[in-house]
């Protein structure tokens, strides 16, 4: 079954998008638990970054990239930001569609 990040993907549920290209896109957390709270999605409906295989290096590689150009693009660099991805329900994931979440504002201490 599709995730609710597939449909955003296909348009079929609007979002608020900041970034899209051939691979992926970054939109606005429906409710951001930061100032900055925006999820990185790749279009490759991977589940989380267990179920991702060697072949999916380049993508992976191209999602933290993307993470950096937009905390460039937010002027968050001076502040620091944080990236994370949740893995499995144990591991917080609510989505089962791989995406990182780009903070900024509060930052989650571990
Ligand atoms: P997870 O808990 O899986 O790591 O993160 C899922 C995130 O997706 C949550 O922060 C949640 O607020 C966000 N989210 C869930 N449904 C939607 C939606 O329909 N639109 C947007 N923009 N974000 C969503």
């Amino acid at each position: 079954m599709d995730s609710i990040f597939t449909k955003i993907i296909n348009k079929e549920i609007s979002s608020d998008i900041k970034y899209e290209d051939d691979y992926c896109i970054a939109i606005n957390d429906i409710n951001p638990k930061s100032e900055i709270h925006i999820l990185v999605i790749p279009k490759k409906p991977i589940i989380n970054i267990s179920t991702s295989k060697d072949s999916d290096k380049d993508l992976l590689g191209h999602l933290l990239l993307i993470c950096k150009k937009l905390a460039k693009q937010f002027n968050l660099e001076k502040d620091g930001y944080q990236i994370l991805t949740n893995i499995g329900e144990g591991g917080g994931q609510t989505v089962m569609h791989l995406h990182f979440h780009l903070l900024s504002g509060n930052a989650v201490t571990l």
